[in-house]
């Protein structure tokens, strides 16, 4: 209470502390649009939240049990935090009034990857967009990758760098959100230790923070680009103080500023957004320009035909990796992995590994053996690998890697799939399955 009521009075304090100690912690889920438009079963009961995608449920399953979760078929995440859908308007806006060259986006503090794989859902409806997700802590940064990769789309690249390390490439985002690291408010009834570490020091050292943080990414947002700045706290020294200095030091309009407490409608465990205007459109021809300019990396576009993508996919061979992009923003992305310091971690989708074939006219025809990312990819084509649907005991039993059989199954590569969703790649040898699943994917808890 007390640190409640310094942070924000006597009487909001009152109330939020009253809500939070009276009730259990929200959940809420995210449905993932590369794979269904549904709402799996078990959200049924779910009401709605600031996201069409979202649903917010009356008590929390266990999702580690649930072959779906691991599918990336759902995202587990804070109903207050889908606010950030009410940015997509105004991306939609941005992108038809300046529609040549790619859409860039980036999510500076990005991991465990809620708003990443909230705005690769939004991205679907930016044409020529990408994203690009990055975590400065490298072991995040690998939580990360796991997430982004289940998620399933394309147009996206993950990497592990201060925020300092994007000013080499100049004003090249459109959009920029910053996330930041704070005295996490918006915690205390999930996690008690964030109460017992909250401090007005802390306060403090955490505003500075935030901060340098953003001074050191404003030099990567185009004129006419949009900032998002988020907490998951609820005092205005990490808040509109932030907000207030960042549009006064760079001259931007606060386009929105919303606070949401626990106990508000459709909320979760509090969050903190403002969104940001960079002022002017005049740079964005010379921005491009510029981008263009960024040497591309060593992608060879692959020709050969590849059974197990959508058509019109653009892939590209890079060593023995065989890899999916999106057409209209490959070279870009390409691109971002030649820029000294940018440590990429992930970039497309790995969807084959290549064997030989290498060299124009060797006449020798490559072998391609699929990727496990390519049965979670939104441009895996349904149905060119055997599928089986399994049973719930199954499904576990691949996930936490323990040996499985299948009967009646053609030998060979089989994509395994729950609820109708593909979750698992196996080489079916008859007597038994080897599993493609990377080992850092298995379920650790059963
Ligand atoms: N956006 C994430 C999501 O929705 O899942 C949550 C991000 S969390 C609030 C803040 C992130 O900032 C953490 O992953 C943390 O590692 C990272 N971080 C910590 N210090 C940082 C710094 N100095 N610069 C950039 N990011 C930092």
């Amino acid at each position: 209470m007390r640190q409640l009521t310094i942070s924000l009075g006597p009487e909001r304090a009152g109330e939020v502390v009253s809500f939070i100690t009276g009730t259990p912690p929200s959940t809420a889920v995210r449905v993932n649009p590369f794979k269904t438009e549904d709402f799996p079963a078990q959200f049924a009961s779910g009401t709605e939240t600031y996201s069409r995608w979202g649903r917010l449920l009356p008590e929390r399953p266990e999702f580690s049990l649930d072959p779906l979760f691991h599918a990336g078929a759902y995202y587990v995440q804070d109903a207050s935090s889908m606010y950030l859908e009410s940015i997509l308007p105004e991306m939609r806006r941005m992108r038809s009034a300046s529609p040549e060259g790619a859409f860039a986006v980036l999510d500076l503090c990005a991991a465990p990857g809620g708003k990443s794989t909230h705005l690769l859902s939004m991205l679907r409806e930016i044409p020529g967009s990408f994203l690009v997700s990055n975590e400065v802590i490298r072991q995040r940064a690998s939580v990360l990758c796991g997430n982004i990769s289940r998620w399933g789309a394309v147009n996206v690249a993950v990497t592990n760098n201060d925020p300092a390390d994007f000013q080499q490439l100049g004003k090249y985002f459109d959009v920029i959100v910053v996330d930041a690291p704070c005295s996490g408010e918006g915690m205390f009834r999930k996690d008690p230790e964030a109460v017992a570490q909250w401090s007005e020091d802390n306060v403090r050292l955490c505003a500075a923070r935030q901060r340098r943080i953003l001074a050191d990414i404003m030099p990567c947002l185009r004129p006419g680009g949009l900032l998002v700045y988020s907490t998951c706290t609820f005092n205005p020294a990490e808040d509109e103080d932030n907000t207030r200095w960042l549009a006064a030091s760079y001259g931007l309009e606060v386009a929105d500023m919303r606070h949401f407490y626990p106990g508000d409608p459709m909320a979760g465990e509090g969050f903190y957004m403002s969104v940001l205007r960079f002022p002017g459109d005049g740079g964005k021809s010379s921005e491009i320009r510029k981008r263009e300019k960024l040497k591309t990396g060593q992608y060879m576009p692959f020709k050969e035909k590849v059974p197990w993508v959508d058509d019109g996919t653009a892939l590209y061979r890079r060593g023995d990796r065989l890899k999916a992009f999106p057409a209209d923003a490959a070279a870009q992305m390409q691109a971002l992995e030649t820029v000294r310091g940018l440590r990429v971690l992930m970039s497309g989708t790995a969807v084959a590994e290549v064997i030989g074939g290498r060299g124009a006219g060797s006449g020798v025809k490559p072998v391609l053996l699929p990727q496990y990312s390519l049965i979670q990819s939104a441009v895996y084509r349904r149905g060119s690998l055997p599928e089986v649907e399994v049973s719930l005991e199954t499904a576990l039993a691949y996930l936490r890697r323990d040996s499985i059989r299948l009967s009646g199954v053609p030998s060979g590569y089989v994509t395994l799939t729950y609820g109708g969703i593909p979750f698992g790649l196996v080489k079916n040898l008859g007597v038994r399955c080897n599993s493609l699943l990377p080992p850092s994917m298995r379920l650790r808890t059963v």
